[in-house]
C-alpha cells in the first residue's frame, strides 16, 4: 500500500525537544513549516536571507510562547564555505546535534525555453536551489549523526519528476534535488532522507509562476504541512530515499 503522508495527523508534541533547521524560513512554505514545527515542540533555526522576515517569524514564535528559535542569516546565492561552516559550528556548540533539516529555500529564476535561458540566472538557480542544499547538508552531517532520530527533507516539485517546457533551470535543479536526496539516503543508514513535493500552494513563488491564477483556489502553506510533520517525526522512522506529495493528485 502506498503511503499518503498528507493524510497524517500529528500528535501534539510530535517534535518535542527536537532542533530543526529550516531554510527559506522567512516566507511562504518555509515560514509556515517553521511555525508548525515549533507548535509541535521543536526549537527552530530560522535560516534565510532577509533579516526582517526572519525576525517577524521569530517574533510570532516567541509571542506564541513556543520554544525560542534562532536566526541564521545566509544568502545562498552568495554564501561561501565559511558561511556554511559558521552555521554548522553554531549548531554543534549550542545544541550538540541536529534532529531535522528542511531544505526549502528556492528561487524560480526565469521561465524560458532552454534556447534563450539567461546563463547567469541558470547558475544562480542552481546555486540557490541545489548547490546550497549540498553545501549545507555536507557541513551538518556530523550534527545529524549525533541525533537519535535525524531527518532530512529536500523540497522538489512536479517539474522535478517529469520535464516540462520552459521550466528551465528550476525544473533541472529539482530533478537534481531528487537525485541528491536518493544518493544521500543510500549513503546514510542512520539518517532518514526524503524528498517532498508541496504541490500548488499559495505563495509568492506560485504567484510569479502563474500570475493569472486565482490564488483563493490554492491551499495556503499552513494547510499542506501534514507530510512535513510525518517525515520530520518518529512515525516515518524506517522510511528513507522516498519522494512524497503533500497534496492528493
Ligand atoms: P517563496 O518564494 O514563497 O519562498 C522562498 C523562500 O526561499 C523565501 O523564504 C526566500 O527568502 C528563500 N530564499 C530565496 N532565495 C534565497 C537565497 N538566495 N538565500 C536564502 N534564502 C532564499 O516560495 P515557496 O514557499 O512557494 O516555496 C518553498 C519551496 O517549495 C521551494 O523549494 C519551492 O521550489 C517549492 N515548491 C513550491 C510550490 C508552490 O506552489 N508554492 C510548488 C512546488 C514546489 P526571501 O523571502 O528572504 O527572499
Amino acid at each position: 500500500m502506498s503511503i499518503k503522508p498528507y493524510l497524517y495527523s500529528a500528535p501534539a508534541g510530535l517534535l518535542k525537544d527536537r532542533v530543526i533547521l529550516v531554510t527559506g524560513a522567512g516566507d511562504g512554505i518555509g515560514q509556515a513549516a517553521a511555525r508548525c514545527f515549533a507548535e509541535h515542540g521543536a526549537t527552530i533555526i530560522l535560516a534565510g536571507k532577509t533579516k526582517s522576515k526572519l525576525e517577524a517569524v521569530y517574533d510570532s514564535i516567541v509571542s506564541a510562547d513556543l520554544p525560542t528559535p534562532q536566526i541564521a542569516l545566509i544568502d545562498f546565492a552568495k554564501a561561501e564555505a565559511d558561511d556554511y561552516l559558521e552555521i554548522a559550528t553554531r549548531v554543534s556548540e549550542q545544541f550538540k546535534r541536529l534532529d531535522g533539516l528542511l531544505h526549502n529555500a528556492s528561487i524560480l529564476g526565469q521561465l524560458s525555453p532552454i534556447e534563450h535561458h539567461d546563463v547567469a540566472t541558470w547558475y544562480e538557480v542552481m546555486q540557490v536551489n541545489l548547490n546550497s542544499s549540498f553545501l549545507l547538508t555536507q557541513v551538518l552531517i556530523p550534527a545529524l549523526k549525533s541525533s537519535k532520530e535525524p531527518s532530512v527533507i529536500f523540497t522538489s516539485s512536479g517539474v522535478g519528476r517529469a520535464g516540462r517546457a520552459y521550466w528551465g533551470a528550476y525544473a533541472v535543479s529539482k530533478f537534481a534535488t531528487e537525485g541528491l536526496s536518493q544518493v544521500l539516503a543510500d549513503e546514510l543508514n542512520q539518517v532518514k532522507v526524503n524528498c517532498i513535493n508541496p504541490g500548488a500552494t499559495r505563495t509568492a513563488m506560485r504567484k510569479s509562476a502563474f500570475p493569472g491564477e486565482d490564488p483563493t483556489k490554492l491551499l495556503a502553506p499552513k494547510d499542506i504541512l501534514d507530510a512535513y510533520l510525518f517525515l520530520m517525526g518518529s512515525d516515518s522512522n524506517g522510511i528513507s530515499g522516498q519522494s512524497f506529495d503533500c497534496q492528493p493528485k
